[in-house]
C-alpha cells in the first residue's frame, strides 16, 4: 500500500502511470466520502482532478493525508486554509500550461474579430459556393490590449499581442517588469483604455467578479472580453446584459459560472466565441501536467522538496 489515492477521470496513460505508483482510483469526491474508514486510512497523498470543492471535511476523511497533488494551475477548489490547518501540502501544475492557454487566448481573439466560426459555415454549408460574401471585419493587429492579471500566463499572452504591434496595459497587485506596458490601478482604468481585455487571475473568493459591470461597460460597444481563468471572475449576469443590449462589442469565453452547464443565452449571441474549458487540452500540455502531479506526490512520498508547492 503506496497510500495514494487518485479522484477525477484520467486518461488511460496517466491512470496506469498512477496505477503503477500503487495509486487507488476514485470517479470523484462523491466516490471518496463513500469509502469505508479501513480503506480511507494510510492514504498519504491525493492525486485530485476535479473543481468540485475539496474543503475541511473531505480532508477530516483522510486522517493519514499529507499531500493534496492538483491537476491543473488553479487551485481554487481546493480550501488552502483548511488545508493549512489540518497540515495537508498542495501542489499545483505551473507554467507547463502557459504557451496552451496563451495561444487559446489569442486564438478567441481572433477567431472573435474576423469571424472564423462564421466564415467556416459559409465554405462549409455552401452559401459561399452560392454566391454569399463575407462580411468585413475588425483588425486585430496594432490595437489596445488590457491583461487583467500579470501571472504567468497573463505574461504570455502580453509577449505574443506584443508581437500583433498591440499597445499593452496590464492591471496587478504589483507593478512587473515589462517592456514599457502600462500598468492601471484597477480593472475599471484597464477596460477603459483597451480594446481588448484578457483576464487571466486566478479564481477564487478573492477575486469574485473583478470584471464588474463597470469594468465591462468602461470596455465598451467596441471592445472584447477574453476570458481564459475562471467564470467566478467575471460577474456573467453583467456580461450576458451588456452583450445583449450592445453594450459591450464581443467576447470570447473558455470558462463560466456553473460549468459544463453553460447559460443558454450564450449560445444565441452570434458576437460570442464559446470554448469548452479546454485551455491546456493538448496532448504535449496534458502529458507534462500529469507528469508534474506525480513528480510532486513521488516527492512527498519520499520526504523531498515539492517540485511545484502551492504558497
Ligand atoms: P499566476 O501566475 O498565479 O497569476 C495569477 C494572477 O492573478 C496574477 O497576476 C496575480 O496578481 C493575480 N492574483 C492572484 N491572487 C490575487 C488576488 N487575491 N487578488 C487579485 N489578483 C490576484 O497564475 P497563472 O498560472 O497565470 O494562472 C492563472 C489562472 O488561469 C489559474 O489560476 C487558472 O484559474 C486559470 N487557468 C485556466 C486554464 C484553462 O484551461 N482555461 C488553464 C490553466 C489556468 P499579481 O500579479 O498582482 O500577483
Amino acid at each position: 500500500m503506496t497510500g495514494i489515492l487518485a479522484i477525477g477521470q484520467y486518461n488511460d496513460t496517466d491512470l496506469a502511470a498512477l496505477r503503477a505508483m500503487g495509486a487507488v482510483q476514485v470517479a470523484d469526491l462523491d466516490a471518496l466520502r463513500a469509502m469505508g474508514q479501513g480503506a480511507r486510512a494510510g492514504l498519504r497523498a491525493v492525486a485530485y482532478k476535479g473543481h468540485d470543492g475539496f474543503g475541511a471535511a473531505e480532508m477530516a476523511l483522510l486522517p493519514d493525508l499529507g499531500l493534496i497533488a492538483n491537476y491543473g494551475v488553479g487551485v481554487d477548489a481546493i480550501d488552502l486554509d483548511a488545508a493549512r490547518a489540518a497540515g495537508v501540502r498542495v501542489s499545483n501544475t505551473p507554467d507547463v500550461l502557459n504557451d496552451d492557454v496563451a495561444d487559446l487566448a489569442v486564438a478567441l481573439l481572433l477567431m472573435q474579430q474576423r469571424r472564423l466560426i462564421a466564415g467556416d459555415a459559409l465554405v462549409r454549408g455552401g452559401d459561399w459556393a452560392a454566391g454569399a460574401a463575407p462580411g468585413l471585419f475588425r483588425k486585430v493587429s496594432g490595437r489596445r490590449a488590457g491583461i487583467l492579471g500579470l501571472g504567468r500566463i497573463g505574461r504570455e499572452i502580453a509577449d505574443r499581442l506584443a508581437a500583433f504591434k498591440m499597445e499593452i496595459h496590464y492591471q496587478s497587485r504589483s507593478a512587473k517588469e515589462t517592456p514599457g506596458w502600462t500598468r492601471h490601478e484597477d480593472a475599471v482604468s484597464l477596460a477603459a483604455a483597451v480594446d481588448y481585455l484578457f483576464v487571466a487571475l486566478v479564481g477564487g473568493a478573492e477575486t469574485e467578479n473583478a470584471v464588474s459591470a463597470e469594468a465591462i461597460d468602461a470596455l465598451g460597444p467596441d471592445g472584447v472580453l477574453i476570458n481564459i481563468s475562471r467564470g467566478s471572475v467575471v460577474d456573467e449576469a453583467a456580461l450576458l446584459d451588456a452583450l445583449e443590449t450592445g453594450r459591450l462589442g464581443g467576447a470570447g469565453l473558455d470558462v463560466f459560472h456553473g460549468e459544463p452547464d453553460v447559460n443558454p443565452r450564450f449560445a444565441a449571441l452570434e458576437q460570442v466565441v464559446l470554448q469548452p474549458h479546454q485551455g491546456s487540452a493538448t496532448r504535449e500540455t496534458r502529458a507534462a501536467m500529469g507528469q508534474l502531479q506525480r513528480d510532486n506526490i513521488a516527492a512527498h512520498l519520499a520526504g523531498q522538496a515539492l517540485p511545484s508547492p502551492v504558497g
